[in-house]
């Protein structure tokens, strides 16, 4: 980042790291070939991709799933949600959560339309799905479970281990969208009794447009697009190699001292911002995502703060980068019980492996000069 600009907003996308961009640059020219050809062109190709698959499996202990590339969260969850629903009969029950990325409530909403029944289960007041709830809400036609592996908005990770064992304990596939967890947080597919996993790239200082879908061997997923049968005949059309040697170059960068260093200012950014008089940290204090810090300021307006810390130079978001426009409060807030005006004071900061500690310094001075001057100015009563 430029000296005086502070990015606090890598939730909601990265740049692409130099690295990544070297390990792509290739197939953009001298290797471009299709690695569907049967030239050394296309072979050269295909190595780069089948080297890829490789090398993400391997990181979460895939030895049991093989892993579709996609463009990237949105179509991963949207395969997985709409392909086991059509690769079956008749239809069926899903399971999934009121705190979901919206790429999968709408998909849920639309195959509820189609004559799928979906049940969201609630969260508790830090935003914590319940292997009980879970357990509860399963029927004799649930087709799978669908829990997201880190929020998004608060950063809080699922016990995804207790709850796949209880969806496989009835015999029911458990899916989990790890984009904002896959190389934060360790996964491992198998201890942790996931069947199909969601992951992008440009969460981790890839490109965008790529992600991947795990899917255990012998899972039945109905495609999404059809033609040439690439993927295993899961999700045809030309591979997205530069994309996909990018992605892998990322997932191979990202290392634990990168978790470390974003867990220290995290919380250093969340004792100091706490120190702001009537302020909260929303999600889990200790069962939450490296680099998330998530607020609310009472009798203020996110959207205000976030207008006000842009001017500094620092660039926040309210939460959910796709609904940010929308005057709704997020569903996520509003499922871990915030009242409405609770949750229109709400902000994430969200880190990066680059950020410095004289940035979180910067911050939270900014922060404080800025809730200070809107709450004079606040027409909500103190
Ligand atoms: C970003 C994100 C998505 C969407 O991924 P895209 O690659 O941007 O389509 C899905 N789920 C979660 C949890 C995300 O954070």
């Amino acid at each position: 980042m430029s000296a005086d600009k502070i990015y606090m907003d890598s939730a909601a996308t990265t740049r692409v790291d130099h690295e990544v961009m070297k390990a792509m640059q290739p197939y953009f020219s001298e290797d471009f070939g299709n690695m569907a050809s049967l030239h050394s062109r296309g072979r050269e190709a295909e190595h780069a991709v089948e080297k890829a698959r490789r090398d993400i499996t391997k990181k979460v202990n895939g030895k049991d799933h093989r892993l579709i590339f996609t463009s990237g969260g949105t179509e991963s969850n949207n395969f997985v949600l709409k392909g086991l629903a059509f690769a079956k009969k008749d239809k069926g029950h899903i399971i999934t959560t009121k705190i979901e990325h919206d790429c999968i409530l709408s998909t849920a909403k639309w195959l509820e339309k189609r004559g799928f029944d979906v049940t969201y289960l609630p969260v508790d007041r830090e935003g914590f799905v319940d292997p009980a709830e879970l357990e509860g809400a399963i029927r004799k036609d649930t087709i799978v479970a669908s829990v997201i592996h880190a929020n998004n908005e608060i950063g809080t990770i699922e016990p995804v281990r207790e709850l796949g064992k209880v969806a496989h304990e009835h015999d029911v596939l458990f899916h989990t969208d790890a984009c904002q967890s896959f190389t934060k947080v360790p996964i491992d597919l198998k201890k942790d009794n996931i069947d199909l996993m969601t992951i992008n790239s440009h969460k981790i200082y890839g490109p965008k447009g790529v992600g991947g879908l795990f899917v255990r061997q012998g899972v039945k997923l109905e495609p999404l697009l059809h033609g040439g049968g690439q993927e295993y005949g899961f999700r045809s059309g030309t591979v997205n190699v530069s994309g996909i040697a990018g992605f892998a170059k990322a997932v191979d960068i990202m290392k634990d001292k990168h978790v470390s260093h974003m867990e220290k200012l995290r919380d250093m950014l969340i004792d100091g911002a706490l120190k702001i008089d009537a302020s909260w940290l929303n999600g889990s204090r200790k069962q939450r995502l490296c680099n998330n810090a998530h607020f609310s300021f009472s009798h203020i307006e996110g959207e205000s703060l976030i207008i006000h810390l842009d001017l500094k130079g620092i660039a926040a978001s309210t939460g959910s980068a796709c609904s940010s426009k929308s005057l709704e409060p997020s569903h996520v807030l509003t499922a871990i019980g915030l009242k409405p005006e609770e949750a229109h004071g709400s902000i994430r900061f969200s880190l990066g492996k680059e950020s410095t500690k004289e940035e979180i310094e910067r911050t939270l001075e900014s922060l404080s000069d800025a809730v200070e001057t809107l709450r004079k100015i606040s027409p909500f009563k103190r």
